[in-house]
């Protein structure tokens, strides 16, 4: 058994809000951080002037109602600082640190075929062994220093902003030379200047950047959007990046200038990068548009720089305002008025190498005292790629993406089998309030892994095909945008030899949780579900002795016996279980049948009892009784409250295909019209008695019969296909039934090999299943006729009838009718009685 349900590798945002996700399902999990804390991006870039460009009604976790209502935030837009002390204070108040560990880098994941598990190897030379492995790196942890020669002769300092020292970096009188003018440039130049003798900014790409009038926290603004929290997630939710902001819903084109000029003015006035950019529909798609709402901008930046050769050099023009992620700083152009400030440009005039002293560029030399490099990342993928993550067969990752990254939906690779990507490539990620986003993913994630646990699934792995159509998907819509025109981290261009892909979504995020929400109810669409593996769970001990007593017993097989031998075998064996609990009241009744009376009793656990349940006890159509039945049926009547009418219905070979189902029906239609009163009714059945129950549910359907408000189906029999894989699995003789045994039921229900084609025998063979009641299948893992189980599972699922399945592990066939002997027969029980009730009960 794996050491861990889930390992996660990373404790930025998303991490920690894994460990919280798969604790709070019941998983075990752990988050490697290679930090000496948790916060990722806000652990690592404590650069003076970091803050985020979302703000912080945004920027924050909505998965607790009373986290976000106490939480509160000092600033508009917040500072690193604070956004480290929140997710600390996240920490502590959901108890999640002894689930990180912190100072651990995870160096190489790799998939076991066999066990279906993840090896994952950390820096400390330890290894886990874990079922599922989810990447939490993050999509901008991968710094990147430019190659520059003589960098390691330089006698000062240098840093780069993703790295900064813990304790500051005291600038005051030194002569500063800063690399790199993006996002993260643009909010430590100022930060410099204030403090150092000169600052030299080497200028590559002149960036567009909008202001973000940031300012404390207004108390009434705070009150007001906490009232109504949870409706304004919600909107995030839908919204196209993950934030509700109002655009006019208009293009640009179509708008009178002098009224494209006052909307943007507004909106540059209130602050914001996302308000502005969203201002109308067609700025990033239509480069007329574009073009206005830059040209806006370089006016600006004409107003706010006193020197207008310094303002020339600072105007964008080499891409579309927006290709390239879009700058906020309130205070970066003013300060090119400074006399401390340089703007070197180093797109005419490139840089050429690092002296002792200082900086050369391609025409002149500048003296530095000190380096720091704002000079990005390896994006989206840099990170992934530095852990040596192999999945089937051994393929590494990075050589599945040496033409570029890939995953299905943005979260699943194809070829990593119970791998998931927090926020990975083809999804929404960086176009988005990336804390929504990391919500949406990890629920998700989350909620596939107790999918495949519920199913029985041991192993989930995106198809190759569904990652290429989702792919094209990706690149289509991107290709009908303006991003792919800038030479961005977007699409890798700033990291030489990288393949330029463009591999975030930018559909949308509404639409892609929808999209994601759907793969998901229609039982994991795209994805290759397999359970095959999951074999390897031991038998339970208390089943282990169930199975060794009858070894010990000796006989013959089933097949080799009479059925009056095997009758006489099962009654022995049955005497084991030993009494059901008291039900209040039990008669035995006869129902009239069109063949003849059927004998049944009726369990009345209680007066006013809310619905019926007709049960059918297994047996293979040709052992088995009421009397052999008697103490589960009393379990389930107790367990689920109901009136349970058990059914003796003719058996095989006396009477063969379709009287046990005939009977079966007969008794459904008594129970409905005689005994309900009104009452939901429920079919029921374990084995051939779970067939019998399924029949009997398609019949009724088929002849407009009783209503059914559910079908229970205990590892039904549900095809005559005794070459599905569970049978090859289990063809031994050490279990219940085998392979032969069930030629032999089958011969003798339905001697007849074609009859055996009848829906009304076989019932996955039903050309439709549509219209039938609710199913609520139990299967157990050593059994070989788990698998028609679920196939019957997936046909209901795909023509959209609600599904519960309650897979059992370490169980074998017949364990539903161990009571007194196996706790799991009590607990299913009881499970299947909750379900019963809760329906009966409307
Ligand atoms: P970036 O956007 O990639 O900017 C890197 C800068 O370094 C660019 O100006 C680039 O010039 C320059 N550069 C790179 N290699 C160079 C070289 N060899 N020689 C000269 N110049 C070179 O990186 P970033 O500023 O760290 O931002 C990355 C992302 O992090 C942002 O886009 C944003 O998503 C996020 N971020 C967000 C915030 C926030 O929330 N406020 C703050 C910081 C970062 P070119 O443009 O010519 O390549």
């Amino acid at each position: 058994m794996a050491d861990l349900d889930v390992a996660v590798a990373g404790a930025g945002f998303a991490g920690i809000y894994a460990v919280h996700a798969f604790r709070s399902a019941g998983l075990t999990v752990r988050a490697f951080e290679a930090g000496s804390g948790i916060g990722g991006t806000w652990f690592w870039n404590r650069y003076p002037g970091a803050r985020c460009d979302v703000e912080s009604k945004d920027y924050s976790y909505s998965f607790s109602p009373e986290l976000e209502q106490d939480w509160s935030w000092s600033e508009r837009y917040p500072a690193q600082p604070e956004v480290l002390r929140y997710l600390n204070h996240v920490a502590d108040r959901f108890g999640l640190w002894p689930d990180i560990q912190l100072n651990t880098r995870v160096t190489a994941a790799s998939w076991d075929a066999d066990q279906a598990e993840w090896t994952v190897t950390t820096d400390d030379g330890a290894s886990v062994t874990a079922r599922f492995f989810v990447s939490a790196v993050g999509c901008l942890s991968a710094y990147q220093v430019p190659s520059l020669p003589g960098l390691e002769t330089f006698a000062g300092p240098w840093y780069h902003t993703s790295r900064w020292p813990a304790d500051g970096v005291d600038f005051t009188g030194l002569r500063v030379g800063l690399i790199g003018t993006g996002s993260t440039g643009i909010q430590v130049a100022p930060e410099i200047a204030a403090v150092a003798e000169h600052l030299y900014v080497f200028q590559r790409t002149a960036n567009f950047a909008v202001p973000n009038r940031n300012g404390a926290t207004d108390p009434a603004w705070e009150a007001g959007f906490k009232a109504d929290y949870r409706s304004y997630r919600k909107q995030a939710q839908k919204s196209f990046l993950g934030v509700p902001i109002a655009g006019t819903g208009r293009p640009a084109l179509a708008e009178p200038p002098a009224e494209v000029q006052r909307t943007l003015m507004e909106r540059w006035q209130a602050g914001g990068g996302m308000p502005f950019l969203g201002a109308y529909t067609d700025v990033l798609v239509d480069r007329d548009a574009n073009d206005i709402v830059a040209e806006f901008m370089r006016d600006r930046i004409r107003e706010t720089v006193a020197d207008p050769a310094v303002a020339e050099l600072l105007l964008p023009r080499t891409y579309p305002v927006g290709a390239k992620r879009l700058c906020q700083s309130d205070d970066y152009f003013a300060m090119f008025n400074r006399p401390n400030v340089t703007l070197v440009d180093i797109r005419s005039a490139p840089l050429t190498s690092v002296s002792a002293r200082g900086l050369r560029t391609a025409d002149a030399f500048y003296e530095l005292d000190a380096l720091v490099f704002a000079t990005g990342f390896d994006a989206i993928s840099g990170a992934l790629n530095q852990i040596d993550v192999r999945g089937v067969g051994g393929v590494p990752l990075a050589g599945k993406w040496s033409a570029g990254p890939r995953a299905y939906l943005g979260v699943a690779p194809a070829g990593f089998p119970n791998m998931f990507i927090v926020t990975g490539p083809g999804s929404p990620s960086v176009f988005s309030n990336m804390v929504l986003s990391i919500e949406q993913h990890v629920e998700w994630i989350r909620d596939c892994v107790l999918y495949a646990g519920a199913h029985g699934y041991a192993t989930v792995q995106a198809k190759p095909s569904a990652e290429d159509a989702w792919m094209a998907h990706v690149t289509e819509v991107a290709y009908a945008t303006l991003f792919p025109l800038a030479d961005s981290w977007y699409v890798g261009a700033n990291i030489p030899g990288k393949p330029r892909v463009f591999t975030s979504y930018l559909g949308g995020v509404g639409p892609y949780r929808a999209r994601c929400d759907a793969v998901a109810a229609a039982g994991y669409e795209g994805f290759a579900l397999d359970r095959r593996l999951a074999m390897s769970s031991s038998v339970h001990p208390q089943a282990q002795l169930i199975l060794d007593g009858m070894a010990a017993a000796g006989g013959p097989p089933i097949w080799e016996m009479t059925p009056e031998q095997a009758r006489a075998v099962v009654t022995a064996n049955n005497e084991h279980i030993g009494p059901g609990p008291d039900v209040a009241s039990v008669r035995d009744v006869v129902i009239p049948g069109q063949a003849g009376g059927i004998p049944a009793r009726v369990y009345s656990p209680a007066a006013g009892a809310p619905g019926v349940v007709v049960y059918y006890h297994g047996g293979g159509w040709v052992v088995g009784s009421v009397d052999g039945w008697d103490a589960s049926v009393r379990a389930l009547a107790v367990a689920s409250g109901c009136d349970v009418v058990s059914v003796d219905y003719r058996l095989a070979p006396e009477h063969v295909f379709p009287a046990a189902a005939d009977d079966a029906y007969d008794a459904l239609e008594w129970a409905a019209g005689e005994l309900a009163d009104g009452r939901p009714v429920a079919v029921a059945g374990d084995s051939a008695g779970g067939n019998l129950a399924a029949v009997t549910a398609l019949r009724a359907r088929d002849l407009d019969g009783p209503a059914l408000a559910l079908q229970l189906l205990v590892y039904p029999v549900t095809d005559c296909d005794l070459d599905r894989t569970s049978y090859h699995e289990y063809d031994g003789a050490e279990f219940i039934v085998n392979r032969r045994d069930m030629a032999w039921y089958w011969d003798h229900y339905v001697p007849e090999p074609a009859a055996r084609m009848n829906p009304y025998a076989s019932p996955l063979r039903a050309p439709d299943m549509s219209g039938l009641p609710p199913l609520y299948l139990v299967t157990a893992e050593h059994d070989p006729l788990r698998d028609e189980g679920f196939a019957y599972a997936d046909r209901m699922r795909a023509a959209r009838v609600p599904v519960e399945h309650r897979h059992y592990g370490s169980q074998i066939h017949g364990f539903f009718s161990f009571v007194n002997l196996l706790d799991d027969a009590d607990k299913a029980i009881s499970e299947a009685g909750a379900t019963i009730r809760a329906v009966a009960k409307g």
